[in-house]
């Protein structure tokens, strides 16, 4: 993290924000990209707006949030993975807005129904692979769970909300029988125990202690970009595979976020998210972290263009959250660790 992002969560930690003050926007982070540093000022200078930002892990901030109740100055919270926007959904920490910017720009398979929270970037789950010992590469999610793959397979452990929200997309794909049986057979061809983070699937194809591993697209365009230590040196190894391409298509995790349910400064707080989807800063996510844009016609950075094109899975992400109490279920029942 860096020291600005440090201090906005030490701060946040030991001060109470001022709740209402003309032109000021706090915001309530768990995105943990430096890139989004760009994103934040450029709406200040545009609109004389001062986000105070708290950032920290998804869970924490919702904690927060909840203790807060309705004397927290929380106007935004932004976070990670659809499942993470349900559960505040449900909590009661966010509140539905009927915004026409939002509502148009933004996909309808990826804002909540009811207007409690809105996706503003997009990221493809997928396949990656030794290209120099995988002659046949799994070309969907339920080849992952193929024998053939036996002790090959790198993945996160369970905990981890990219595999969570995963899991309930094969739950609503292919019924809960059906993914319970994928679950048990990713196990056996797990070459290791999960452990770390996306990019050690990656490092894990490069040390050669996996031949398949499961990836967010920006962990790997992030090597092809910049210095990535055990990656980027023997990224040229790597091959990647959009999965399910003849079927549902990749599945896809959502960034977005919604208004606090006791937002003291919601005017602000609805003219930030109108900015999150405009062409600038959806530029933004793109560019800057190497993220799909929702919005339609906003070109993609240039190592994810290079990544290719491909059939994103529209399935719709508040109902696939549903299942997310079954995907628990199943992790457990089939020792995914
Ligand atoms: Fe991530």
């Amino acid at each position: 993290m860096k020291p600005s992002a440090w201090i906005a969560t030490a701060v946040g930690a030991l001060v109470a924000l001022p709740a209402f003050a003309d032109g000021e926007l706090n915001l309530y982070s768990a995105r943990h990209y430096d890139t989004d540093e760009r994103l934040y000022s450029d709406f200040e200078d545009a609109t004389g707006i001062t986000i105070n930002r708290i950032e920290g892990k998804a869970d924490e901030l919702a904690a927060r949030l909840r203790a807060e109740g309705a004397n927290s100055p929380a106007d935004v919270f932004l976070t990670v993975d659809t499942s993470r926007l349900k559960r505040a959904k449900d909590l009661g920490l966010l509140q539905a807005i009927e915004n026409p910017t939002l509502e148009a720009r933004i996909p309808a398979n990826l804002q909540d129904e009811d207007n409690f929270w809105f996706g503003f970037s997009q990221r493809a789950r997928v396949i990656f692979y030794n290209k120099e010992t995988v002659t046949n590469p799994p070309q969907t999610y339920a080849d992952l769970a193929d024998p053939a793959y036996k002790d090959k397979l790198c993945i996160r452990s369970s905990s981890n909300v990219y595999n969570q929200t995963l899991l309930a997309a094969m739950i609503e794909h292919m019924g809960e029988d059906g993914a319970k049986a994928w679950a048990a057979g990713v196990v056996d061809n797990m070459a290791r125990a999960p452990q770390g983070g996306d990019t050690d699937q990656l490092r894990g194809i490069v040390s050669g202690e996996c031949e398949v591993s499961v990836s967010n697209t920006y962990y790997f365009a992030r090597a092809m970009r910049q210095d990535v230590r055990g990656v980027s040196s023997d990224i040229d190894m790597i091959g990647w595979v959009f999965p399910d391409q003849d079927g549902h298509g990749a599945h896809m995790n959502l960034s977005g976020g919604g208004i606090a349910a006791h937002a003291p400064n919601r005017d602000n707080a609805i003219r930030f998210l109108e900015y999150l989807v405009s062409e600038q800063a959806q530029k933004y996510f793109s560019d800057g972290n190497d993220e799909y844009p929702v919005v339609e016609g906003v070109a993609l950075a240039a190592p994810v263009a290079a990544m290719g094109e491909f059939k994103a899975d529209s399935v719709n992400l508040a109902k696939v959250a549903e299942n997310l109490p079954a995907a628990q279920r199943i992790f457990d029942q089939v020792g995914w660790e």
